[in-house]
């Protein structure tokens, strides 16, 4: 009847903007295809200027909450990020039980409740609040989800670091992995990150659904794979890719970048960055800089003061750099590159630069929302990646599908700029690569349209969400 309040579903995301973005996106489809409402749910750690103001952003179909502060500070000094998010979520749980028993109260149609890829013990909150459909939103790809649910199983069987295997692991339906280009938080067992992969492994087995932000034509084969109904596993749905819609507003505010591409040519630049919060070591970020200059190409380049080897992602949490980066370029460079680059600092809207039309190719660092804008856009890609699951997405995307070229583990300037000009001009793999993306764009856009893969699972998900309700 017209008088029943829409469907409502809450979610939760884990900290970390890359985690944030494309939930909000499915919460943006879910309204605009569905009618369903949402309530986004987030971790006081993240509340950041950043967050705040997107969260500002977002539709009157989605509002947000913020859950009290944790105080982790028993937490040993330098805890992986992932051990933090998944500490934070768990003793988050009664307090998500109780948000979530509210909600209930002010909202008579909560369908559903959706966790992310580290929120896996909020599931446990929402079975204690009595929300029946849990699920996860795995923000990342089917790769790797494979992966995760395997990890119970490995745990028990794989001795040793995965690093020292013999040979690339070999999941279903999944392209080998190098045991050194697994997952970070996996390599190293006495760490507690590990310890927590497996842990959400066997925890997601309790979701009635996992949405995964892929697309079949990307990672056919463990598309194929997870689309099997399999006993003790969770029903998988590739809802992907769901990237963010460029926000129409800031067409009025002109922008460096967009009116530096306005002035070149078609195609002609390579766009470098490595997401949120992704910084080089010093010594690399300055073969990268002598890389780029020797190739010839255009560029435009979204420079972080560098990090020191292993603490990568300590701009996770805050996009900003602290230093000034221009001052660890090598001299002169800004200089001589004038007239074919543009260096920016810290941030850059991506998706306006992947969308533009002189932009031609991508040397990222595999992040997946990254890497999901590329083939939105049609972009093919240099693939450097740096921590998380990106070593991993770099085989996928290089070895596998063949939508990337790998830069060089020993990253020289002479391999970098050989990598970057075989993408924009190459006869041979860049122009088997630019081909592929290609392909992979029109696939892309196909799931997503009416009745297209992608849109018929979410239409599916949220047929289960309503059907069967008790009101
Ligand atoms: N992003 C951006 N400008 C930047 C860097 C990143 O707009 O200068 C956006 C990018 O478009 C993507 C997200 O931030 O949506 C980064 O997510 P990704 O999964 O690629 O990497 P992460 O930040 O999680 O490492």
């Amino acid at each position: 009847p017209a008088s029943s309040p829409p469907p409502h579903v809450a979610m939760l995301a884990t900290p970390g903007m890359g985690h944030l973005i494309p939930l909000a996106e499915l919460a943006k489809r879910l309204a605009s295809r569905h009618g369903v409402t949402t309530t986004l749910i987030t971790f006081a750690s993240t509340a950041s200027a950043t967050q705040r103001a997107f969260l500002s952003s977002l539709p009157s179909t989605i509002s947000s909450l913020s859950l009290p502060p944790v105080d982790l500070s028993d937490l040993p000094r330098g805890a992986a990020i992932e051990t933090l998010m998944s500490e934070e979520c768990l003793r988050l749980v009664p307090a998500l039980t109780s948000l979530l028993l509210d909600l209930k109260k002010t909202t008579t149609r909560l369908v559903a409740f959706v966790a992310d890829l580290f929120g896996a013990d909020s599931l446990d909150a929402a079975a204690a609040a009595g929300v029946e459909r849990r699920y996860i939103f795995f923000p990342t790809n089917l790769h790797v989800l494979t992966l995760i649910l395997s990890l119970p199983e490995l745990d028990a069987t794989v001795p040793g670091e995965f690093r020292d295997l013999a040979e690339p692991l070999r999941l279903p339906g999944c392209v080998g992995i190098p045991g050194e280009d697994i997952l970070m938080p996996l390599q190293d067992k006495t760490n507690p990150a590990y310890r927590w992969m497996v842990h959400h492994g066997r925890k997601y087995g309790e979701a009635e659904a996992i949405l995964v932000n892929s697309f079949d034509a990307v990672e056919p084969g463990p598309a194929k794979v997870l689309r099997q109904p399999a006993p003790g596993r969770p029903v998988v749905y590739p809802i992907g890719p769901l990237i963010q819609a460029g926000k129409e507003e800031d067409a009025s505010s002109p922008c460096p970048c967009v009116e530096w591409l306005d002035r070149q040519p078609e195609k002609s630049v390579i766009f470098v960055s490595f997401g949120s919060g992704g910084a080089l070591p010093a010594e690399q970020m300055r073969e990268l800089a002598l890389g780029l200059e020797l190739s010839g190409q255009r560029f435009l380049w979204v420079v972080r003061s560098p990090s020191d080897e292993g603490t990568v992602n300590e701009n996770y949490y805050d996009a900003q750099s602290k230093k000034d980066p221009f001052a660890y370029l090598p001299e002169g460079f800004i200089e001589r590159t004038k007239d074919v680059g543009l260096v920016v600092p810290s941030w850059a809207p991506q998706i306006k630069v992947l969308a533009h039309r002189a932009t031609g190719g991508f040397l990222t660092h595999c992040g997946w929302n990254s890497v999901l804008e590329s083939l939105v856009y049609g972009v093919p890609m240099v693939a450097w990646p740096l921590f998380a699951e990106q070593r991993q997405n770099a085989v996928m995307l290089s070895e596998g599908i063949g939508a990337a070229i790998r830069v060089p583990e020993s990253k020289g300037r002479e391999k970098i700029a050989a990598t970057v000009r075989e993408l924009m001009e190459g006869e041979g793999k860049g122009a088997a690569v630019r081909a592929k993306v290609a392909e992979l764009q029109k696939a892309a856009a196909e799931g997503l349209k009416e009745g297209g893969a992608a849109a018929a699972a979410l239409a599916e998900v949220v047929e289960k969400w309503t059907a069967g309700e008790k009101n």
